[in-house]
């Protein structure tokens, strides 16, 4: 069975890469260049030397008709995973070009490709975000996969706001061209909040993390002096989980069609100072005030998360991820 996923390179997709091959799937990756994907496909192919791993180039996701060659040349693609999305800060160009374009005509071009050129694959999986779901509110809130974020497009005044903005168009895109269209396959979105835990090889970790671990680094850098770190608060889930999410929503058939909005738990960064210094005391961190962390409270909202449709499911704690993710990072350059 054949798996394609988009931008296999990113930190999440190279999970889903590594679970999919584990599970004995063909999988064809899609990466904006090939030097993006070269080291992890030479790490892929030693771990699994016998693996059906290959990867085609597309360079511009928002161009018309992006995905048509690819989808043509493997037909004997069954499901199809996109990931491929702007998350990154500290862009000097507008909203449109880095957030919206991208990760609204990019899913469109996706959707309308395997409509029109493979109507063999049976099940779509979007990668979506717990930013698709979440308002930005001061009222205490509980999340369920039936919320959808309000946030306008023309009223972004941020890079997080647009980010936001991103995700929750391109989900529903994705929705609104599944109901209108009528494709021969399901979809199903995938919503996590804030995703860490170690890279898939210990070489691809660099000096600057992706996006979401990058908090970590962020928050060992709290001079010792600051008396309690209580932002970021936010939700928190394990790379790992989100990549056998990826899995369960197309393989699980009470998950097609859903959105699975999972989180393992709460955090802010006094509760990852309180992880780090706890494993990691040799490296004197600020200790900030740990006994006044109340992560669910800081965080002003609970979550429903959503585990029955794949018949239960326990998550790897955030504890775990941040140790895991650290100690990969300790490993690799000595100190943070
Ligand atoms: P990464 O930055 O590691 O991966 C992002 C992937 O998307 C890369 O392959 C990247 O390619 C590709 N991409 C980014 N911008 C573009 C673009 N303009 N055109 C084509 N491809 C692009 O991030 P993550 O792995 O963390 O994110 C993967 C997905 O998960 C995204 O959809 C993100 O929104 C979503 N997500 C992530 C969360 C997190 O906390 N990490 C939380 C919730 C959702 P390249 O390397 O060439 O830039």
């Amino acid at each position: 069975m054949s798996v394609l996923i988009t931008g296999a390179n990113g930190f999440i997709a190279s999970h889903i890469v590594d679970i999919l091959l584990d599970s004995g799937y063909t999988v064809i990756g899609t990466v904006r260049s090939e030097s993006k994907f070269e080291p992890l496909f030479g790490e892929f192919k030693k771990k699994y030397p016998n693996a059906n791993l290959s990867y085609e180039v597309v360079t511009d996701i928002t161009a018309e008709g992006a995905f048509d060659d690819l989808l043509k040349k493997h037909p004997e693609i069954k499901y199809v995973l996109h990931t491929a999305s702007p998350f990154s800060f500290g862009h000097d160009k507008s909203f449109e070009e880095i957030y919206f374009k991208p990760a609204i005509e990019g899913t469109k071009n996706v959707l309308k490709s395997v409509k029109k050129y493979a109507p063999q694959v049976t099940n779509v999986v979007v990668t979506s975000s717990h930013a698709a779901i979440m308002t930005i509110t001061s009222e205490y809130f509980k999340y369920t996969n039936r919320d959808w974020n309000p946030i306008k497009l023309e009223e972004c005044k941020n890079e997080f706001e647009a980010y936001c903005a991103s995700k929750t168009y391109a989900e529903r895109t994705a929705w609104e061209f599944v109901n209108h269209e009528k494709p021969n396959f399901k979809l199903t979105t995938v919503c996590p909040p804030y995703v860490f835990g170690p890279q898939v090889f210990d070489s691809a970790v660099t000096k600057t993390l992706n996006t979401s671990n990058e908090l970590i680094n962020n928050i060992v850098k709290t001079p010792p002096t600051d008396e309690l770190v209580s932002q970021p608060a936010g939700l928190g889930i394990d790379v790992r989980d989100v990549a056998k999410f990826h899995q369960l929503a197309f393989e699980k058939e009470s998950a097609v069609g859903t959105r699975l909005f999972i989180a393992a738990g709460h955090f802010t960064g006094q509760t990852i100072l309180n992880i780090l210094n706890k494993h990691f005391p040799e490296e004197k961190l600020a200790v900030g005030a740990p006994d006044k962390d109340n992560a669910t409270e800081l965080s002003g909202y609970s979550i429903e998360n959503v585990i029955e449709s794949v018949g239960g499911y326990e998550f790897i704690s955030l504890e775990k991820s941040i140790v895991d993710a650290a100690s990969q990072y300790l490993k690799k350059f000595g100190s943070f």
